[in-house]
């Protein structure tokens, strides 16, 4: 790859800077990107990946750093976008010394970039990675931190599902209503217990067969096998689990009226997924805004860490999501473009109010 493709791609996103790392010792390959930094510091996990070339590495951290910035800024954060990627297998790269050298590097962006765990890191990862910098978060409670976040995730997301419940039947309340869960881990697992409390119908689905028992025995959840879940006869489906299953083949086969859950990209083309959602009467909860309890509870941990507070904050997530639903319903645009009018038009208004000295 040319130096001039490798700009052409940080202009396509509007990216701000993005660092190579080598180090030949630990074998440490990574790339940091901060996509923007109007709101405040970039944070965003590290993914540890086994990419089949450099372009594609490239291209996914761009991607998700961006990501990050619509999250943190449709949620009211004092935060900016980033993601970092570490090249190669997690079962053979991961060290002690290559975590604590990717934290030099992190280190080095003083402040700008505040990493934290992601897909193939763990807390023992950033404890390492915390040796070398103070820019981590994600850490266990026992070292000041906010823990798993992903109960503040599926708290987060009930109350998404539930604002676009209001929205559809002039009611949140989610006694009686039909829900399919795909993907039944953590978060899923978090949200399962809310929706069983509040009188909610189960479907499930997952490749686990270990965790669809245990939640059919303890909260009487029916259990379908893979792609039935798309057309089980439900109110609402709540993917948790894979990115861009929403897309040509499964959006026909919904029966549910709303879609909101935890995984992230489930449009799998935004600009085509999103207008085939609303054609077919389905609103769709955007995963970058109701999936963001996770973000809101490491932030919290970036400013002070304070469990109410975090739930408070991603309480808030239901006023939003009915922001987003009148807005798509008046202006006639799909549900993910809403959102991200909404996010780009708050860091563009905070840019301008910092214009000044
Ligand atoms: P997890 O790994 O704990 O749970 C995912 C579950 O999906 C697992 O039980 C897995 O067996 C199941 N699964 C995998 N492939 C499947 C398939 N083909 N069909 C059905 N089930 C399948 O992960 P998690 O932390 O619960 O996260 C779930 C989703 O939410 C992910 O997309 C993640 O990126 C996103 N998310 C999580 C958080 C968080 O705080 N954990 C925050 C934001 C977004």
């Amino acid at each position: 790859m040319s130096n001039s493709e490798i700009f052409t791609q940080l202009a396509t996103y509007d990216h701000e800077q993005v660092v190579f790392c080598n180090d030949n010792s630990t074998g440490l390959k990574a790339i940091i990107a901060i996509h923007n930094t109007v709101l405040g510091p970039g944070l965003g996990g590290t993914r540890v990946w086994n990419y089949g070339s450099e372009a594609e590495a490239l291209n996914d951290v761009l991607r998700l750093s961006r990501g990050m910035t619509y999250k943190a800024a449709i949620s009211g954060l004092n935060l900016g976008g980033a993601k970092a990627v570490i090249i190669g297998d997690a079962s053979k790269v991961k060290t002690e010394a290559l975590m604590r050298k990717f934290g030099r590097f992190v280190e080095n962006l003083n402040g700008k970039y505040i990493t934290a765990e992601d897909v193939n890191t763990t807390t023992r990862d950033m404890e390492y990675v915390h040796m070398e910098t103070s820019h981590v978060v994600g850490l266990p409670e026992s070292m000041g931190g906010g823990g798993d976040p992903s109960p503040v995730t599926a708290y987060g997301v009930y109350m998404g599902m539930k604002a676009s419940a209001k929205h559809v039947w002039g009611t949140d309340s989610l006694a009686g209503k039909k829900v399919a869960v795909q993907g039944v881990g953590k978060v899923g697992g978090h949200l399962l217990e809310m929706l069983h409390k509040e009188g909610a119908k189960l479907v499930i689905s997952d490749i686990n067969e270990a965790t669809l028992k245990h939640y059919a025995s303890t909260l009487g959840a029916s259990v379908v096998n893979g792609d039935e879940i798309y057309s089980q006869d439900v109110d609402i489906f709540a993917p948790c689990a894979l990115g861009a299953i929403l897309n040509d083949e499964h959006i026909p086969m919904l029966k549910a009226k709303v879609v909101a859950g935890a995984a992230n990209n489930q449009l799998a083309d935004e600009n085509i997924h999103g207008p085939m959602l609303i054609e077919r009467g389905i609103t769709y909860a955007p995963d970058f805004l109701i999936n963001a309890g996770g973000l809101i509870n490491v932030y919290q941990e970036h400013i002070g860490y304070n469990r109410e507070t975090a739930y408070r904050k991603a309480e808030h997530i239901f006023d939003v999501t009915s922001e987003i639903l009148k807005i798509s319903s008046n202006e006639k645009i799909h549900t993910q473009k809403a959102a991200m009018n909404l996010a780009e038009k708050r860091i563009s208004d905070i840019g301008k109010m910092r214009s000044t000295y």
